[in-house]
């Protein structure tokens, strides 16, 4: 067995294609592997499969391969085209790689390991390619993926939009509640990315009618693009957005009085936490506010209640119930923060009681998330929007990838 014979085994070269040459340039730490073909061979089409076709005539294509060791190894060939009577001239399938790519198969699916734990500017460095190189080999394998993708069973959406970088554009994510995964991820955060992630439903072999479940914040954009697009689905406000405001109107409550209660400054983290989870300190002092007939403690109530309401009603018609009372008292309340509150509340009634049947919370899309918080890292520099959506369905997709269904391009 020589050089070229292990070598051809090694990259799964079959007849009627060899390796020709091997040449090892010490200098510069390169490895070359030259591959031919034998004179009067046919080939396959590569767009339909048809057999046994004629050489039109040949192009000189180059591919990265996994590095050997420290060297830089290229895979050359003298790569035939064929003229096919239904698709015409193309580029023969090699078994390394489309000759599109420049880069082997082998190399591509290591890039995209490499990218979901590293990165892609630290990948770039590590196989000394250009960054927009990398993106290329993930924007295809993503692409392909995600556009083959079947949302036929998918029923349960929940809703949620991301920042890019620093609020300066954002993200709205369709994430699958059963699967827990992003099937969709749309520029912007307005009530058109419903409308897209309703155009892009047929594309994947399901229907909008499907759709039986959203959940979403009480966002007036995503409730308006969902009745529009969605009439006929089911809306549950996400509990914990309506938590998280119902704390920041307290919050506001405490701000505002402390300017007359000095014992009120740096306490926010007491009144936003559960009682539980404080330390013995925390609660000691958490105690002695709680005496003092504050406006604060009086709006800590309020959310303590509201939240028990959220554990512990039985159905939709208790939780009505209590939340009416609720709603009565905190509309006479005098805090107007808290007022105001509840008349978001009011506005949002039926999403807010539509928890109590669906049971549905956004909690998934806070592991979704941080997800998202490492596509962010690993995108750093990312230069485009569609790059960072690339790396969120890489990194939350639970996409597939097809190695074998690689297109020749001519
Ligand atoms: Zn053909």
């Amino acid at each position: 067995m020589n050089e070229a014979t292990l070598f051809a085994m090694a990259l799964q070269i079959q007849e009627p294609l060899y390796v020709k040459d091997v040449e090892f340039d010490e200098n510069i730490g390169e490895l070359h592997i030259y591959i031919d073909f034998r004179k009067g061979s046919k080939f396959k089409c590569a767009i339909c499969g048809k057999d046994k076709l004629d050489i039109h005539d040949t192009i000189e294509k180059t591919w990265r391969h996994l590095n050997f060791f420290q060297y830089k190894a290229y895979i050359h060939c003298r790569t035939p085209r064929t003229n096919c009577s239904e698709d015409g001239v193309h580029l023969i399938n090699t078994p390394w790689g489309s000759p599109g790519s420049g880069f082997t198969l082998l190399f591509e699916a290591v890039i995209l390991q490499l990218a979901k734990c590293m990165p892609i500017l630290q990948i770039a460095k590590l196989v000394n390619e250009h960054d927009t190189r990398i993106w290329r080999i993930i924007q295809k394998y993503v692409t392909q993926a995600q556009e083959t993708a079947d949302y036929s069973d998918v029923h349960s959406i929940g809703v949620d939009e991301t920042a890019t970088k620093r609020g300066h554009n954002y993200v709205t994510l369709f994430v699958d509640m059963e699967q827990s995964k992003v099937i969709h991820a749309t520029e912007g955060k307005d009530a058109t990315t419903i409308k897209n992630f309703k155009d892009s439903l047929s594309l994947h072999n399901a229907q909008p009618s499907q759709i039986i479940d959203f959940c979403a914040d009480m966002s007036p954009a995503f409730r308006k693009g969902i009745q529009e697009h969605f009439p006929s689905a089911r809306l549950t406000f996400d509990k914990f957005h309506v938590l998280k405001l119902l704390n920041e109107a307290l919050d506001q409550v405490r701000r505002e009085e402390q300017k007359s209660v000095p014992a009120l400054k740096f306490s926010r983290y007491l009144w936003l936490h559960n009682p539980g989870n404080l330390s013995e300190t925390k609660a000691k002092r958490l105690d002695s506010l709680t005496q003092m007939k504050l406006k604060t403690t009086k709006a800590y109530r309020m959310k303590l209640i509201l939240q028990d309401i959220y554990t512990t009603a039985s159905g939709r018609i208790d939780a009505m119930n209590k939340l009416q009372k609720w709603y009565q008292w905190a509309v006479r309340c005098r805090l107007q923060p808290i007022k105001d509150f509840a008349k978001t509340l009011k506005h949002n009634w039926a999403g807010i009681l539509n928890y109590f049947d669906s049971r549905l919370t956004n909690a998934i899309l806070e592991g979704t998330n941080s997800i998202v918080q490492s596509a962010r890292n690993r995108a750093k520099g990312y230069r485009n929007i569609n790059n960072f959506i690339a790396m969120i369905y890489l990194l939350a997709g639970k996409l597939t990838f097809n190695f074998q269904e690689t297109h020749a391009s001519s």
